[in-house]
């Protein structure tokens, strides 16, 4: 546990160093994409001049994903939570997500109905999403297999709770992302959340997916495990804490979503 709560706080301190560096930098970041634009309006099109002002805004959209994901790990960034349909969230993700994932990974979806209500901000969902899908898809880019997600309610009893030591009882809606990927060993599984840690190749990750993965379920009061076996694949399950709401003062509540406007 004492490991786990110095952890915790050096993933705080860092979180708060890397926002406040993150923030000059999106100044900066603004002023560099500002004025690359307008140099592109000025310069003849297709000339060499263009095609190179056009890879620094590439270059610095890319900078841009970084700094945002950079800004949502350290929590600077205002959040709107609010008690949401998680599984209308979910899906309309998934529908988002499906058209990116290459055909050698086959597609496993499963929604429970009666799926409860959480309370969060609808865009960390998605952003917990991605990162959790794209993972698994990198996992999988040599061999293909299959990706599921898995989402349903979950009480969890006293009994349950005692088994795991960081679990307090009450109603979770339980989200499962597990692919049949690579896989991991027991030492990455530990290092996994940690900012910056990546094994993926320079350029191809920036090692904050987890991190920001696990400090949104963290701040929801909720919290993950993961399962992984190297050569067989992994799985992530995420536990959210449930809130029974009348669901007529629900965001995202079957009659007011867009999702049938497709
Ligand atoms: P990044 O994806 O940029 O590397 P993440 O924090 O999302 O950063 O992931 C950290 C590392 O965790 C990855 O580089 C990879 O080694 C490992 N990892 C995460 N998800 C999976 C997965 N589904 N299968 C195998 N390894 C994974």
């Amino acid at each position: 546990l004492e490991n786990q709560v110095i952890q915790s706080q050096k993933m705080d301190a860092i979180g708060t160093l890397a926002g406040g560096i993150a923030h000059d930098f999106n100044n900066i970041l603004s002023a560099i994409m500002g004025y690359t634009q307008l140099s592109l309006i000025d310069t003849p099109d297709n000339s060499q001049v263009s095609h190179q002002l056009e890879r620094v805004l590439q270059a610095s959209h890319r900078a841009k994903e970084l700094v945002d994901q950079i800004l949502t790990f350290s929590r600077q960034e205002e959040q709107k939570k609010e008690p949401v349909q998680i599984r209308l969230i979910v899906g309309e993700v998934l529908k988002l997500l499906r058209a990116s994932i290459p055909s050698t990974i086959e597609f496993n979806l499963e929604i429970r109905k009666d799926t409860g209500v959480i309370l969060a901000d609808p865009i960390q969902i998605h952003q917990v999403l991605m990162n959790l899908c794209a993972n698994a898809a990198h996992a999988m880019t040599e061999k293909g297999g299959a990706l599921s997600i898995n989402l349903a309610n979950l009480d969890i009893d006293n009994a349950c709770a005692k088994q795991f030591s960081d679990l307090s009882p009450g109603p979770y809606v339980l989200l499962t992302v597990a692919d049949t990927g690579h896989g991991m060993d027991e030492a990455t599984v530990e290092k996994i959340f940690n900012p910056y840690f990546t094994t993926k190749e320079p350029g191809e990750g920036t090692g904050l997916g987890l991190s920001v993965v696990h400090g949104i379920i963290r701040d929801m009061g909720g919290f993950i495990k993961v399962y992984s076996e190297k050569g067989q694949g992994t799985s992530f399950q995420l536990y959210i804490p449930r809130v029974e709401i009348d669901s007529s003062q629900v965001m995202f509540s079957e009659h007011t979503h867009p999702s049938g406007t497709e």
